[in-house]
């Protein structure tokens, strides 16, 4: 598990983002701009 080039939420698509809460790579779309967290941390916050 060093490479982390894909979305650990979806496993499909290209990690761009990593979240500040948990540090998951994650995709466009399961990140959260605002908060710089990853739609998980998000959503228990
Ligand atoms: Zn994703
Ligand atoms: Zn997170």
């Amino acid at each position: 598990m060093s490479f982390a080039g894909v979305c650990q939420i979806c496993e499909s698509a290209e990690a761009r983002y990593t979240c500040d809460r948990c540090g998951a790579a994650v995709c466009e779309q399961h990140y959260e701009a605002r908060v710089g967290l990853c739609v998980d941390c998000a959503t228990q916050m």
